[in-house]
């Protein structure tokens, strides 16, 4: 027997009508090379509509892809819904990236127009020779000064929205299952994949993003998206905001941490999200703010150091909200929410749940296989295991099927690579990754675990555990460590600040002291280049353990 329910798809142009409807007074903010630009929702969403026939002026195809090479701001946010109430396929490029990964990348997608912020043109304009599909470029003024290339293939945003009638009615995509949105992923080898999201799965997402243990977005609330609308599309802040009706402030081309603080003062923000470097930025300039309408942190990306979420706490009362998640899983999987279960623990038990990546958000479902075996492993926070992902949200193949065999199973989940025991209650503690595992003598040890525990020496900025080759025990820890400005540090001393806190045998073999820990384009640690910079690496003299 069939339910009796009425068959309506989840699309996009339910979140535009919505806002449009519902919403039309609440601001959208977007901070600016000269000050800031402050537009209604009823004023955006017109211009929404016009950016739709613009799109149709243009000729691109029934289900183009729109190339995007853009700060956050409000544009942006109007071409990420100009295009799939269109049901053409946003294309969010990573202005992080390198050329040759923008070529790959632009041209594996097909796209058939990019819109750039005119303060980002120097990166693109140089490549345009080799994007094979581009027929338009369309600069969105940021007010930048740089020069606009004379060529029939530039347009301006402001005159075509100018020039376009607004598209009248109601946005209508009949499939749920319609490609939405695509970001590719920045593996750390091969060409990167292209993760295709759907209507539905953005809709499902977005709802996610407004429940109470997870966002909780509302409509009462201020929210500033520091992670890049061009990486994993915000974490779905965007269309979840639009959803709830909360204000959003969008920091432009300024990212710097006076910027994002001076933006979460003045606006009051009460939810902001970012990757810990942000927030590791933004930690010593804290006391000159007022971000008492702050409540949430929501932080990921990469693990949140447990030190850093407890300077939060300390010093504004507000500790991170860790989470974590993929482009694959668009990206929110988990979050570590509070529990009514945490409520006895003492204040440093609170802090290592919080340091855990938490519980899986309803619809996303978990399972912890051993990479060798195969073999389901159990949730009693002591096993590890590669976690494995299925859910509504959670991709299930790559753009055009390339190099991703391996990272679905044959049943159909995810295979994430990341490596985590997860305890009986389903908070899950994010171990390793395993290109990151490094295997002594049979046995793991977390480089992920070991750099938090070096992270938490006051003295150290950021450090990167990477595996060197050894003889006996096949491999070895190398501690790469930045100190922090105006420090001295010794590598004996990071080996006794570990001593304590670590099995003896996880302790370095040798501790090697850089400028800077090198990052992939999104701003992550990049281990590649740190093995490759450290390869051949031979510890000096051994450290007496
Ligand atoms: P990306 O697809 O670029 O967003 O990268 C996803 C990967 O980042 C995950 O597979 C993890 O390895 C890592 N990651 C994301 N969030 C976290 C987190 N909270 N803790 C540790 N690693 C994370």
């Amino acid at each position: 027997m069939l339910g009796l329910m009425q068959d309506r798809p989840l699309a996009l142009p339910h979140v535009f009508h919505r806002a449009e409807q519902y919403f039309g007074h609440k601001s959208i903010i977007t901070a600016t090379a000269t000050g800031e630009s402050a537009m209604p929702i009823s004023q955006w969403a017109q211009r929404v509509r016009r950016l739709a026939t613009v799109l149709d002026t243009l000729g691109i195809s029934a289900d183009g892809r729109v190339g995007t090479f853009c700060w956050n701001t409000g544009r942006h946010l109007e071409l990420y819904l100009a295009a799939p109430c269109t049901k053409r396929v946003l294309h969010t490029l990573n202005i992080r990236l390198f050329p040759e990964q923008l070529v790959y990348i632009a041209n594996h997608a097909e796209d058939e127009v990019v819109f750039v912020d005119r303060s980002l043109l120097p990166l693109l304009w140089p490549l345009v020779d080799k994007l094979d599909t581009v027929r338009h470029y369309v600069v969105i003024d940021d007010g930048a000064d740089v020069a606009i290339p004379d060529d029939p293939r530039v347009h301006d945003y402001e005159e075509l929205l100018a020039a376009a009638e607004p598209f009248e009615g109601r946005f209508v995509v009949e499939d749920e299952n319609t490609a939405a949105a695509m970001c590719y992923t920045s593996g750390t080898t091969g060409n990167p994949k292209g993760v295709v999201y759907s209507h539905r799965s953005a809709v499902l997402h977005s709802l996610i993003s407004l429940i109470a243990d997870g966002a909780a977005l509302s409509e009462r609330d201020v929210v500033l998206p520091v992670v890049p609308m061009f990486h994993a599309n915000a974490w779905g802040l965007p269309y979840g905001c639009l959803m709830a009706g909360s204000t959003i402030v969008f920091p432009g081309p300024n990212m710097t941490p006076q910027a994002i603080l001076s933006l979460l003062e003045k606006h009051k923000v009460t939810i902001t999200g970012g990757v810990p470097t942000i927030w590791m930025g933004a930690l010593p300039l804290l006391a000159d703010h007022d971000l008492s309408a702050l409540r949430t942190i929501l932080c990921g990306g990469s693990a949140v150091p447990k030190s850093l979420s407890e300077s939060y706490r300390e010093a504004i009362g507000v500790p991170m909200l860790h989470a974590w998640g993929m482009t694959e899983t668009s990206p929110i999987a988990t979050m570590s929410t509070a529990r009514s279960h945490h409520d006895s623990m003492s204040e440093a038990e609170r802090a290592d749940v919080r340091a855990r990546q938490g519980q899986a958000v309803p619809l996303v479902d978990l399972r912890l296989v051993d990479p060798g075996s195969g073999e389901a492993q159990p949730w009693d926070d002591t096993a590890t295991g590669e976690i494995q992902a299925a859910g509504p949200w959670i991709a299930a193949e790559y753009y055009r099927g390339e190099g991703g065999g391996a990272q679905f199973t044959s049943d159909g989940w995810l295979r994430t690579g990341d490596v985590a025991s997860i305890d009986s209650t389903g908070f899950v503690r994010l171990v390793d990754r395993t290109k990151d595992l490094i295997k002594s003598g049979g046995e793991w040890i977390g480089s992920v675990e070991l750099e938090n525990e070096i992270m938490a020496h006051p003295k150290v900025a950021e450090a990167a555990v990477i595996a060197i080759p050894h003889e006996k025990w096949v491999e070895r820890p190398l501690a790469c460590v930045v100190v922090a400005p105006g420090e001295t540090l010794t590598a004996d001393e990071v080996i006794e600040f570990l001593r304590p806190r670590v099995a003896k045998w996880w302790l370095p073999d040798a501790v090697e002291f850089i400028e800077e820990v090198p990052k992939t384009s999104v701003g992550k640690f990049s281990k590649k280049t740190l093995r490759e910079k450290f390869g051949g690496y031979q510890v000096a003299g051994p450290i007496e353990h």
